[in-house]
């Protein structure tokens, strides 16, 4: 948490618009006014990831972040001179205007035992998702289960909760995120679906259309966190990419890795099925950041560093 008075950033804003030499005295106040803080994609929507990039007005040793109740770790890009870190807009997040808080520890010897901080706002806009509603029919113990399989299910559900919200401190990605597999999309991100005449939470993740047996690739760099079979998710690998950014293969009808492995982007995961609760064989990949669901397309298409 960034622990400053509520006024520090209209401040910041004023010195920004104030000559420089005002604030010499004042080396926070003036150096406020040579940050540069950007987003990659420019427009931030709910349930989108974002790159942000930061220069800050001097050599720093470290820099995190605080956005939307998430805190960020950024890396130093040593080639463009700039501070990075990957994020996300959580699907739930209504339009407005949010703050990205920054704190920097300068280099030692600069300005020894002093932090420094920054802050700027970005709008979030609400994302343009499908709302077409398609009528999916799968076995009646996916929607009506019986006692075993209502514990299979919440075998499955601890398992999600004990793995997919962990946050392992160091950074495996690096570069572009690549497509788990070369085929069309059969469902993209954020669309509702029914299930047997019952409306089911938005599609949290983007489908592939495979054939059973398509060798799927991993999207980045990263160690194996799960590699199991659950009861909706049917043969399922989840990825750690680190910082809290994980990508999930569904449904595969083999395993080519086993937990704890590490994994290079394009690297065969698993092979392609219709485990779990599919309506025939296809790729479900969905990426996870935090705690959160973001959409898989958006984040392969960003120029990541
Ligand atoms: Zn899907």
């Amino acid at each position: 948490m960034v622990s400053r008075p509520p006024n520090a950033f209209l401040l910041n804003r004023i010195a920004s618009l104030l000559p420089v030499w005002l604030f010499l005295t004042s080396a926070p106040l003036a150096s406020a006014a040579n940050w540069t803080v950007h987003a990659q994609p420019a427009r931030l929507v709910n349930g989108a990831p974002v790159l942000f990039q930061v220069e800050p007005p001097l050599r720093l040793a470290s820099l995190n972040g605080s956005w939307l109740g998430h805190q960020i770790p950024f890396s130093f890009d040593a080639k463009n001179k700039t501070w990075f870190a990957l994020a996300g807009v959580s699907l739930e997040t209504e339009p407005g205007t949010y703050p990205l808080e920054l704190t920097g520890e300068p280099v030692a010897g600069k300005s020894p035992g002093t932090k420094t901080s920054f802050s700027r706002t970005f709008a979030v806009a609400r994302g343009k998702y499908p709302k077409i509603k398609v009528a999916l029919s799968v076995e009646g113990k996916f929607t009506e289960p019986n006692p075993e399989q209502q514990k299979q299910i919440e075998e499955g559900q601890q398992i999600k909760k004990d793995y997919l919200n962990r946050v392992t401190p160091d950074r495996e990605w690096s570069g572009p995120f690549s497509v788990p597999a070369e085929a069309g999309i059969s469902d993209v991100f954020g669309s509702e679906r029914i299930f047997n005449g019952k409306t089911s939470s938005p599609h949290l993740g983007l489908d592939f259309r495979v054939p059973s047996g398509t060798p799927v690739a991993a999207m980045n760099d990263g160690t194996v966190l799960l590699a199991r079979l659950l009861y909706f998710e049917g043969n399922f690998v989840v990825l750690d990419h680190g910082q809290g950014l994980l990508t999930l293969y569904l449904h595969l009808s083999e395993f080519k890795v086993k937990e704890g492995e590490q994994v290079k982007r394009g690297q065969i995961i698993g092979l392609s099925g219709g485990t779990g609760r599919a309506t025939g064989p296809h790729l479900h990949v969905a990426v996870r950041w935090q705690g959160t669901y973001l959409d898989p397309a958006q984040l392969m298409r960003l120029r990541l560093p």
